[in-house]
């Protein structure tokens, strides 16, 4: 398992690429946030999900339990061709 951590200041986000951390930006009214995270696997990349806090409504859109400290998301998430898991309560669990 891997710890996500929040990051308030994205531009810090991106100078550590810490695995697994994550930015959460609110994104217009009503259209949910956007979370951009470092893949738990340690390969450097930045991705990006559009969650919400209700069902999602559309595709790839994530449903978020709102938390910034422990947070989760539904359904799992797939990193490129290289990572799949499940955000679960602040970590991540690869499959
Ligand atoms: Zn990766």
């Amino acid at each position: 398992m891997i710890r996500a951590i929040n990051f308030d200041d994205f531009k810090k986000l991106q100078k550590l690429k810490t695995p697994g951390s994550f930015h959460i930006k609110k994104l217009g009214a009503n259209s949910g946030w956007d979370f951009w995270y470092y893949c738990p696997c340690g390969c450097g990349q930045l991705g990006v999900l559009t969650v919400g806090l209700t069902k999602p409504t559309r595709l790839l859109c994530w449903e978020w339990n709102g938390s910034y400290s422990e947070p989760t998301l539904d359904p799992f998430v797939s990193h490129g061709d290289h990572w799949f898991g499940w955000l679960h309560n602040g970590y991540w669990n690869a499959v």
